[in-house]
């Protein structure tokens, strides 16, 4: 199986934790779910999606384990999981875990797929960030999550951002950029670009501030892969195909 598969060059060394971006190609969907399309919910056939788990799982090495995903919705709401045959969490847009075998994953095609670690404690997070996740403040609310049901201190949390939307491509109209910066405010605005009278976010570089703001470290959040409009043979892109469109997954977790 041929997979776009990246990883964060500094956790690859520790034995025991799984994780990926994992793109587009490889898999066995058509049309616009073509072709690694890894979601029940777009619409694809879900004998296609099945076998395109199923072949993604053995190339990564989590054969026989699940990779639990959510009902994402653009809301607020985080969900601990600790049973190991779950295979959707219900509506939430982020999750937790300190179980070893599980896979938490994160399905998304231009919004900010982001995998938190606590390698000490073998603790990992997924969290999907659109920009109405970012201008509620998720990523914020995750360290807020970590610290309070788990006593983890911001600095001991490392952050993988994983291929999204571009400030090269994502123009934004002011329903998004004036309420961003009411709420965010100079923060925001250091993410926002301004070309020929049109306003470009940058989903990605807004997310790493406000975990900065939340204590994380910047050394410690890593931002790998490509913009997903301009790489659109490696990946899903949302607005670039509109209509019939697949989602990749991005995973974490510990054997
Ligand atoms: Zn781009």
């Amino acid at each position: 199986m041929d997979l776009v598969w990246l990883k964060v060059p500094q956790w690859e060394h520790r034995e025991g934790l799984f994780h990926g971006f994992i793109g587009r190609q490889g898999g066995k969907s058509r049309g616009g779910y073509s072709s690694l399309n890894l979601s029940f919910r777009v619409g694809d056939n879900p004998e296609l999606v099945k076998d395109n788990l199923c072949d993604m799982k053995k190339t990564v090495g989590l054969h026989d384990l699940r990779i639990v995903t959510m009902r994402q919705v653009h809301g607020p709401h985080i969900i601990d999981i600790r049973d190991k045959h779950l295979k959707e969490a219900g509506e939430a847009d982020g999750m937790v875990t300190e179980e070893r075998e599980i896979f938490l994953g994160v399905l998304t095609a231009d919004c900010v797929p982001i995998l938190f670690n606590v390698p000490e404690r073998k603790l990992v997070a997924g969290l999907h960030a659109g920009w109405r996740g970012t201008l509620g403040g998720i990523s914020i609310k995750m360290v807020n999550h970590l610290r309070e049901r788990y006593d983890v201190e911001p600095a001991s949390i490392e952050v993988a951002m994983g291929p999204a939307i571009g400030p090269c491509c994502y123009e934004i109209g002011a329903d998004v950029s004036v309420p961003m910066v009411q709420k965010w405010g100079g923060v925001a605005e250091k993410t926002l670009q301004w070309r020929d009278d049109r306003s470009y976010l940058d989903l990605r570089h807004l997310n790493r501030l406000q975990l900065e703001e939340a204590g994380v470290t910047s050394e410690k959040t890593y931002q790998i892969g490509p913009c997903t409009s301009c790489a659109t043979n490696d990946f899903f892109s949302y607005r670039r195909r509109r209509g019939k469109n697949g989602l990749q997954i991005s995973f974490i977790g510990w054997l």
